[in-house]
């Protein structure tokens, strides 16, 4: 049988993407599908009244991997913005991440001794806890109990739906911790948002290729899966396998957008809500991204909620049940030789975009030399 592409690439978000453009670089044929009416997945960004709106969520690019950063930047200029959220606790406002200026906010310290002597006391009480078993302990290890109680517990609740004893300790981790007045959220050496939005950098990767919105593979699978080689799939990996061990966790999100006649409704780009009474987890002013100086402005409330069925899938909920089940089908995966499983749903990771980025192009690599 003849097959018109080396390969069929299920999902145009950044891993499908990435390895359509190198692949085809490489002189393969590949066609691209997507279930959504739009190309670049979670990162898709859509112009409302000139400002770049994150449709699926804020998201800031950041990485110390040089190659990742002049890899994106030779498709798509990027601007020079920093994320430095603020945190609304009842009504006070908290710099993130924890820094001189949150411990000034939240004790009246001054120097990084008097804050360095005041989370000691505050972690003093926790010093038995050894090897942290889940997020609760994690988090007043490395910070003691006003910052887990403040900052940390109601946010973290809200977002992943369950208690925070419940929840894998690596999660926080993530958060960086530092006794200099930084507001700078990551620690990564680049960091930026792509200049006219996330959509022209995936555009310019997917330029010249075959793309096919509004296709879901399962609808068509039969006759996908012979006009292919290979198939190159960044779906939900338990859907794959038609969710025959049960089905992984997600936490998803509703988005609740407004678009004001104001120029500037918060004076920052993300704001996060972190006491439990307040629905939402964070509320996003796209224009700050970039800068904007709309007179207009667009804001989204995110208000985070278990998966059901037409939802789409956000976060994996990487805890030990979920694991477990993930590993069943990792072994189906491994069965499946003409198959590639990349990208944050297929492999059920919480991986950030320039994690996505170097996945793809290793594994491009990898199999088309
Ligand atoms: P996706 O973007 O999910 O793409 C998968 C695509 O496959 C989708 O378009 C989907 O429609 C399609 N698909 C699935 N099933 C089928 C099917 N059956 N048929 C056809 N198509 C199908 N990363 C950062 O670096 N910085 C951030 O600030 C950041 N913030 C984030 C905020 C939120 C709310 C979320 C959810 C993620 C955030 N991320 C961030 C992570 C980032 O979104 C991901 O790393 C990246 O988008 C993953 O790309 P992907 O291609 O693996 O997945
Ligand atoms: N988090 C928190 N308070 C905050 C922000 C984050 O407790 O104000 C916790 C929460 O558990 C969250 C995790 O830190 O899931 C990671 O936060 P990050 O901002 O990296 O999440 P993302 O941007 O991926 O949603």
């Amino acid at each position: 049988m003849v097959r018109a592409y080396d390969y069929l690439i299920v999902g145009a978000g950044l891993y499908g993407a990435v390895f359509a453009h190198e692949a085809t670089k490489r002189g393969k044929k590949c066609l691209v599908i997507d279930k959504r009416n739009h190309i670049a997945g979670n990162i898709y960004t859509e112009n409302v009244e000139g400002i770049n709106v994150h449709k699926y969520g804020a998201h800031i690019f950041h990485t110390s991997n040089k190659e990742v950063w002049d890899y994106v930047n030779s498709f798509v200029e990027f601007n020079r913005f920093t994320n430095s959220p603020v945190a609304n606790y009842k009504g006070n406002l908290y710099n993130l991440p924890f820094n001189m200026n949150t411990f000034y906010q939240l004790w009246g310290v001054k120097t990084p001794q008097e804050a360095q002597a005041k989370i000691d006391e505050q972690r003093a009480e926790y010093a038995h806890i050894t090897e942290p078993k889940n997020l609760e302990e994690q988090a007043l290890v490395l910070g003691g109990k006003d910052i887990y109680e403040k900052l940390i517990k109601g946010y973290t609740e809200k977002q992943w739906g369950r208690p925070a004893k419940e929840l894998p300790a690596f999660i926080i981790r993530r958060l960086p911790f530092r006794f200099t007045f930084d507001n700078n959220y990551f620690n990564d050496t680049y960091q930026g948002i792509p200049i006219g939005g996330y959509t022209k950098l995936v555009e310019k990767l997917l330029e010249g290729i075959e793309v096919r919105t509004k296709t879901n593979y399962f609808k068509y699978k039969a006759e996908l899966d012979q006009l292919a080689h290979k198939i190159v799939y960044t779906g939900k990996i338990d859907e794959f396998f038609d969710y025959r061990f049960g089905k992984l966790e997600y936490r998803s999100l509703h988005f609740e957008n407004e678009l004001l006649d104001t120029p500037n409704y918060q004076g920052n780009a993300v704001v996060n809500y972190t006491e439990r009474e307040v629905p939402y987890t964070r509320i996003i002013e796209h224009k700050h991204f970039e800068f904007g100086a709309q007179e207009k402005t667009y804001i989204t409330r995110e208000y985070p909620h278990e998966l059901s069925k037409n939802d789409e899938p956000y976060y994996p909920v990487n805890d030990s049940i979920n694991q477990a089940l993930l590993a069943q089908y990792q072994e189906l995966a491994q069965s499946q030789a003409d198959i590639v499983f990349g990208g944050r749903l297929a492999e059920y990771k919480y991986y950030d975009m320039h994690q996505v980025i170097e996945k793809a192009l290793r594994k491009v690599t990898q199999i088309t030399e």
